[in-house]
């Protein structure tokens, strides 16, 4: 069977969703920590097994007949080179063939981006361990956006310090088809995929779209790394480290790490990757 991990999550439980159109169900297992939660998001009649990164006998039961393991990396950032590795020792004694593990987008040469390094790790262990392995390096989602777009409709801009660097953001439903993709297919062994969106676009693209989106005239405010972290503190109450996490990621857009001209991920799920501001007005508009 193909077991996906996270699936009480945003990304796990779409991969379950998309995997189901792709295989017979009852070879779905999904895993989960919060199994009520799990619940919640799957379709209803999913096999959820517990499964908690850091209790490695709840993953030895949660491996028992997998074949195909979909990792989605956790998401306590200082605690996941532990966890990922825990769980690829379990699947290694469980027996697993293949784990297909969701990296980030340029992993091996990122130096700005604060998240490269954990899952650099995890996928030098992963290939260490002696499994097969497909590695897909996710680009941000667009979702991660809604939160900059709301603060434009409601104030007429948004502010940030990533310059004009640019973002091939696709949405969350296209990152899971790719990854339910090569969980369900044969001839992904091996193989490392730069998963983007077909079009990148910067902060003051963004600010175009949003305005398309909402009739309301919003700009992009480029801030200094220190002008940004003062701002996020001192207006949107966020403690030093969470402000200071946020600038760095402007950074790694800055310097262009969230961007990528690869198709991998247009080729995987075998159409165009969806419209960033398709995603952002279906997103605003839920939310009115
Ligand atoms: P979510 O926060 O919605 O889901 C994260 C999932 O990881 C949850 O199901 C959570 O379980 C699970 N998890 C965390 N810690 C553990 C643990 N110790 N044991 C078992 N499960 C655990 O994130 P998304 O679904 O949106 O994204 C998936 C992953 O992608 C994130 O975890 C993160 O690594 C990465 N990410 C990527 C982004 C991008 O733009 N590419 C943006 C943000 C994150 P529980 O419900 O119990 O907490």
């Amino acid at each position: 069977s193909i077991a996906v991990t996270g699936t009480s999550g945003h990304l796990g439980s779409l991969i379950v969703e998309a995997l189901a159109a792709k295989v017979s169900p009852d070879t779905i297992v999904a895993l989960a920590r919060n199994v009520p939660r799990a619940e919640t998001r799957l379709p209803a009649g999913t096999a959820i097994r517990p499964a908690d990164y850091d209790i490695p006998d709840s993953l030895n039961s949660a491996l028992n007949d997998v074949a195909t393991l979909v990792l989605v990396s956790g998401s306590e950032v200082g605690n996941r080179v532990r966890q990922h590795r825990s769980v690829i020792d379990a699947a290694v004694r469980a027996g697993v063939t293949r784990v297909v593990y969701t990296s980030l987008l340029n992993a091996d040469t990122a130096t700005a981006n604060p998240l490269a390094g954990e899952h650099l790790a995890t996928e030098d262990y992963l290939r260490a361990s002696g499994l097969q392995f497909t590695i897909l390096r996710n680009g941000w989602y667009t979702e991660n956006f809604l939160g900059s777009a709301q603060q434009a409709v409601a104030t007429g801009e948004f502010s940030g310090s990533a310059g004009s660097g640019r973002v091939a953001s696709a949405s969350r439903a296209d990152y899971a088809l790719a990854a339910a993709t090569v969980a369900a297919e044969p001839g992904h062994e091996g193989s490392i995929y730069s998963l983007g969106g077909d079009v990148s676009w910067n902060y003051d693209g963004l600010a175009v779209m949003i305005s398309e989106i909402s009739g309301r005239h919003v700009t992009y405010r480029d801030l200094s790394p220190k002008e940004h972290s003062d701002a996020l503190v001192a207006l949107g109450g966020l403690d030093e480290a969470t402000a200071a996490f946020i600038v760095a990621v402007d950074g790694a857009i800055k310097a262009g790490e969230l961007d990528t001209d690869s198709n991998d991920l247009a080729v995987l799920i075998g159409r165009a990757t969806t419209p960033p501001a398709q995603t952002l007005a279906d997103l605003l508009s839920a939310d009115e």
